[in-house]
């Protein structure tokens, strides 16, 4: 039986970003990683907010090496030829923040987990968790199988999953719920050949929308561009070609700027990937002697790119009230519910924008924006991921959200259509986690 002070499972960002925190404090944390970095992972865009946590971690100038600057986002409606909306995050509340990065995962990863290695955290990888016990009277129990096939065990005081979108422990306990209001599915590759925007807004991820949901386009450092489409489930399902083919076909159904920037463009290797990822949240995020962060708690749409920084958020914020309950400090509760508070709210931020990105209000506010009372600069603090502490943006939110009901008022024969869509989507079975197409399993709850 092996002991440590805390146990997390998972090094992705969130895992990683908690294990650092906590060895930092003085604590014997051991983190086990299923594969081996550098590893593929999706979701290379980040947000302006997250730069204060790596400076935190340490690692910003590593991230600056990997990664090219990201000023900001611009949108193509499927309703015009040509042109695009830009939007930048320097035009934010608070000036301090005007960009973030756009990173290969497998590198940003490897960044962050080695970080945690280097100040002192055990990390195993290629060691897979396959269960977790909570005695009543004792310290947890962690099961663990190496790719060897040997097994280990392991009692720790504290036990954190950061297993991302294989969510174990909200498996185990049967906390996961889906999203009734948001489904979605993605296909994506990475390409070489595609036309970049020029100067300084070469990092720019670009977002099209299309009649089946929406096109990223994020550029890495190395010239390579990641492009992928978020569709509804009905859609991937009709699926007849191999994943390849089908992004493809998908991308010929795009945008016409996206296509003319795509027009010598190749498939590097040609690999395609899938994943179903209905949006979930469980019903909670913390029990005696555990925690969860990042994914392993809740999982929304990557349409604006919240899922590293909600991830290391709450890694950051649990390290924390972990470390407090390890003392047995008296303020160990108040922490445990301040991070709660705070994960909640990330989510349900970006849940608001992202449940309505499609509908036809939204996409006017967001494509032709004033600035009354800075609200415009209140949305896009809120979307480089300001969204836990106040300086003016959450009042002016409320505002946002009329201008939002007037405008779809106005378009409401389109929001009527596009709302039916919607909640017709939640009853397509589609897989979930992180199974790929070709090994479609069971629906999610
Ligand atoms: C299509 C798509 C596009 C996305 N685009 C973006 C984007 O542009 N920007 C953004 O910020 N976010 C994006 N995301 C979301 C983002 O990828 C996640 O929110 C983020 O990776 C969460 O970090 P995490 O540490 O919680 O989980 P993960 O990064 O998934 O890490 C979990 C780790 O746990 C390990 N693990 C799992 N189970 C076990 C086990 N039993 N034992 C041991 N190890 C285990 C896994 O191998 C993995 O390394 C996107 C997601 C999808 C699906």
């Amino acid at each position: 039986m092996n002991a440590c002070d805390v146990l997390v499972v998972g090094g992705g960002p969130a895992g990683s970003t908690i294990s650092a925190l906590l060895t930092e404090k003085g604590w014997r944390v051991t983190l086990l990683e299923k594969e081996h970095h550098p590893r593929f992972h999706i979701g290379e865009s980040l947000l302006p907010h997250n730069l204060p946590i790596l400076e935190r971690l340490g690692v910003l100038e590593q991230v600056d090496a990997i990664g090219i600057k990201k000023p900001g986002a611009d949108f193509n409606s499927n309703l015009e030829v040509s042109g695009h909306h830009q939007f930048h995050f320097a035009f934010a509340l608070d000036k301090n923040h005007p960009y973030a990065y756009e990173v290969r995962r497998s590198e940003f990863d490897n960044v962050l987990l080695r970080n945690s290695a280097t100040k002192g955290t055990q990390v195993l990888e290629g060691v897979h968790v396959t269960a977790v016990d909570f005695p009543t009277a004792g310290d947890p129990v962690v099961r663990a199988m190496d790719e060897h096939g040997r097994e280990s065990h392991w009692t720790c005081r504290f036990f954190v999953d950061a297993s991302g979108r294989d969510t174990l422990l909200a498996r185990k306990l049967d906390l996961k719920r889906k999203n009734p209001r948001h489904a979605s599915a993605a296909i994506f590759g990475h390409f070489d050949g595609v036309d970049r925007r020029p100067g300084e807004y070469e990092g720019n991820i670009s977002v099209y929308w299309f009649e089946h949901g929406w096109f990223w386009m994020i550029p890495l450092r190395d010239g390579t561009m990641s492009v992928g489409a978020v569709c509804r489930p009905d859609y991937l399902k009709r699926r007849t070609t191999p994943p390849p083919e089908f992004l493809l076909q998908t991308i010929s159904l795009g945008h016409p700027e996206m296509r003319h920037r795509m027009r010598n463009a190749t498939l590097i290797d040609n690999v395609a990937r899938a994943t179903g990822n209905y949006s979930y949240e469980c019903t909670r995020m913390r029990g005696e002697r555990y925690i969860m962060v990042g994914d392993a708690y809740a999982f929304v749409d990557p349409v604006f790119s919240s899922g590293v920084l909600l991830g290391m958020n709450s890694g950051m914020l649990g390290a924390e009230a972990v470390d407090a309950w390890l003392r047995g400090d008296a303020s160990a509760d108040t922490r445990f519910r301040h991070f709660e508070r705070m994960v909640r709210r990330g989510v349900k931020t970006f849940s608001w924008f992202i449940t309505r990105f499609n509908s036809p209000g939204m996409r006017s506010l967001l494509l032709h924006p004033g600035n009354p009372f800075r609200v415009q600069e209140a949305v896009t603090s809120l979307l480089a991921g300001d969204v836990f502490r106040d300086i003016g943006a959450r009042s002016r939110f409320w505002f946002f959200k009329t201008l939002y009901v007037v405008f779809s008022v106005a378009h409401a024969r389109e929001s009527f259509r596009l709302w039916r869509l919607r909640v017709g989507n939640p009853r397509v079975a589609f897989s979930g986690g992180t199974t790929p197409v070709d090994a479609e399993a069971q629906p999610q709850r």
